[in-house]
């Protein structure tokens, strides 16, 4: 008899999450290379080529010449790596880690793992990290300041020149998290990258705006000492040391991102941004006119103040949805996320407001 095999969700419902369907050229490469292990690259030959490739080419996505890095697991192993290499460049005995409340979770796993206190600072009325508030928790002890570039709930960016002058300052290393922005970024004009401050390390996730497949989180350095800091020796494997967090890790994520950028830097990703900011600001405007109170979409990520009833209700008819920590509805517009899905999602909040759900 033949078994039932489980599939995965579709994404015509998805609206909360930052994954997304993998570019057709990007499936294909992470299916070819399932088999191969980057974690060992003198065995794994052909997927460290490509690593070095998507290496290089998100150098040029951030204006860095010369980068050095990896692919990681995704944005959290890239940050708490960040995290890590700063710690272990500096001397001090009890190191902290500089932020704005806006940062990522992944934050508080770095410090929680790597023993370091990690001093979020309240975000201004534009959402923004505020140098100031900051300054504030810098000391001589602070190790690392990290600025956001497209955060998780509102997609703002921050003021990451004066946060680089911060860090120059106070003589940390300055790391900026464009885990979700990065591939957007890009065709706006926010200075956000290593040509536009002293940017140290950063995070870029290709598995999220970069349209390939999970696993595929990118970690990026300016410098080699930032490396030598991660590296530990390897004694049985080919290789002789391995700056990863992970061990053995899977070269799907890498293949696919290097073939998403082979297909997609720069028109491909122009288009895929463009498309995407113009149905969250269609998406904004059609909240707006509803009488709902919506968070300007800076990047392609909408939060709207819904009743709860409201939210529940479009959930029960098998929308995906997610909420900001001050309980907004927040619509990711990811590539799969088109204009008709959202018309489609705008019919079911007038009909849900209307009457009971089901009628
Ligand atoms: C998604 C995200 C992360 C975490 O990335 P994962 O790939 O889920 O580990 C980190 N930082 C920001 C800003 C993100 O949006």
């Amino acid at each position: 008899m033949e078994q039932a095999v489980t599939q995965p969700q579709t994404f015509d419902r998805v609206l909360s999450s930052m994954c997304t369907r993998p570019h057709p050229v990007a499936r294909e490469a992470a299916e070819r290379f399932l088999a191969t292990n980057p974690g060992d690259p003198e065995t794994y030959r052909s997927v460290a080529e490509l690593e070095s490739a998507v290496i290089d080419r998100l150098g040029e996505v951030t204006g860095l010449d010369n980068p050095r890095g990896y692919v990681a697991s995704g944005g959290t192993e890239a940050n708490i790596q960040a995290v890590r290499a700063a710690r272990n460049r500096t001397d001090v005995a009890e190191p902290n880690v500089v932020a704005p409340a806006s940062v990522h979770f992944s934050f508080q796993k770095a410090a929680s793992l790597l023993d370091v206190d990690l001093r979020t600072a309240p975000v201004g009325t534009d959402r923004r990290a505020d140098p100031d508030a900051m300054a504030e928790l810098v000391d001589s002890d602070t190790a690392l300041i990290v600025g956001v570039a497209g955060t998780t709930e509102y997609g703002r960016i921050d003021p990451i020149p004066a946060l680089a002058d911060l860090a120059a300052d106070a003589d940390a290393a300055f790391h900026v998290d464009a885990a979700w922005g990065g591939f957007a970024l890009p065709f706006t004009d926010h200075e956000w990258h290593f040509a536009h401050a002293a940017v140290d390390t950063m995070t870029i996730d290709p598995h999220k705006l970069g349209r390939a497949a999970v696993p595929a989180g990118g970690f990026l350095a300016r410098d080699p000492e930032t490396m030598d800091a991660l590296a530990v020796e390897t004694p049985y494997l080919e290789s002789t040391s391995q700056a990863t967090l992970t061990g053995t890790r899977s070269g799907a994520g890498v293949a696919s991102a290097a073939a998403a950028l082979d297909e997609l830097w720069p028109a491909g990703y122009r288009e895929t941004y463009e498309r995407a900011q113009a149905n969250a600001d269609w998406l904004a405007g059609a909240f707006a006119a509803r009488g709902f109170d919506v968070v300007d979409p800076v990047l392609p990520l909408v939060a709207v103040d819904l009743p709860d009833a409201l939210f529940d209700s479009l959930t029960d008819r098998g929308w995906r949805l997610a909420r900001t920590a001050r309980g907004e509805l927040r619509v990711v517009c990811m590539p799969h996320v088109t204009r008709e899905m959202l018309e489609a999602f705008c019919r079911d909040v007038d009909d849900c407001r209307e009457g009971p759900v089901g009628t």
